[in-house]
């Protein structure tokens, strides 16, 4: 018998992915809609998923979404994106729609919580119970699983805005709104942009100086990681990772400085890792989710 079918949504900023796989080896469907109104975008997203169940039918739901979110079941906007930056996102309810509109099994997170699942269930953390996935991008985000679920307290938690020491010598403001020198409003896509006085970091080599300081400072969050949770391993994965992928070893290399042999990191070098699902650690994140919607396995 082969294995049961689910659907997942992945809700980005500039497009949304649906899809409706076994697993990674096998995607029975596969759509990305641009990201404009709530109302069109979700009416797109609704409209997919009900074409998709009549023609194949799905045992669960996952949704892994864009932040913030409200993961809280006892709030009257869990399931809501509830204050974002996105223009007429706020307060919109994505997840209790969209069960209503399949009636079947749902769980609902964050992108980068679904991002580590899937890391977890196929990916660079196989045969794990406690992972983090780090995404440099846009933003920073962290999804964190501990004992094989994303950790959350009276929120999901924003890993990405921690106040990193300071990299000897780096004077960079912050471009974060809200902190400034925050680990994202030093590291992230747009900080860097801003240290470059608008050019693109696509332009610097891997032994331009300006690495050392945005290694460090992804080295400070993976500190705080180890140090609040210890997991087992790291995915570190986004856009500027991935287009500048000498930061994965420099990382490795100050977080053992940083740590000062205080915690032993398990594995050999490649505590940090690259994540091994690419760009689809998010539409399977929602799959992830999704399976342990339908109750079938934890991780
Ligand atoms: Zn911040």
């Amino acid at each position: 018998m082969s294995d049961p079918i689910y659907a997942g949504v992945e809700l980005g900023g500039t497009k949304c992915v649906v899809i409706v796989a076994r697993g990674p080896e096998d995607i029975l469907e596969h759509k990305a809609i641009p990201t404009t109104t709530p109302e069109e975008t979700l009416g797109s997203i609704e409209a997919t998923l009900l074409e998709w169940q009549a023609n194949h039918g799905f045992e669960a739901l996952g949704i892994a979404s864009f932040g913030p979110v409200d993961l809280d079941e006892q709030s009257p906007t869990y399931g809501h994106i509830v204050r974002t930056s996105k223009p007429g996102w706020s307060d919109t309810d994505v997840a209790r729609r969209l069960q209503r509109a399949t009636g079947v099994p749902m769980a609902f997170d964050t992108d980068v919580n679904g991002a580590a699942l899937a890391e977890l269930r196929w990916g660079a953390g196989q045969g794990m119970q406690d992972f983090a996935y780090i995404t440099v991008g846009t933003g920073i985000g962290v999804g964190l699983v501990i004992n094989g679920k994303p950790t959350r307290g009276f929120a999901h938690s924003e890993l990405g805005h921690i106040r990193p020491a300071r990299f000897a010598g780096d004077d960079f403001a912050g471009s974060c709104p809200y902190h400034g020198d925050c680990a994202e409003g030093l590291a992230s896509g747009p900080a860097l942009k801003a240290r470059l006085g608008g050019r693109s970091f696509d332009e610097l080599s891997a032994d331009d100086p300006m690495w050392e300081a945005v290694g460090w400072t992804i080295a400070q969050l993976c500190h705080a990681i180890v140090c609040a949770a210890a997991p087992h391993a790291m995915a570190l994965g986004g856009g500027v990772t991935d287009r500048q992928p000498h930061l994965i070893e420099r990382v490795n290399q100050m977080l053992e400085q940083s740590l000062n042999g205080y915690m032993l990191l398990p594995g050999d070098s490649d505590y940090v890792r690259p994540p091994a699902l690419g760009s689809n650690a998010g539409p399977l994140g929602a799959i992830a989710l999704a399976i342990s919607a339908s109750g079938r396995s934890s991780v």
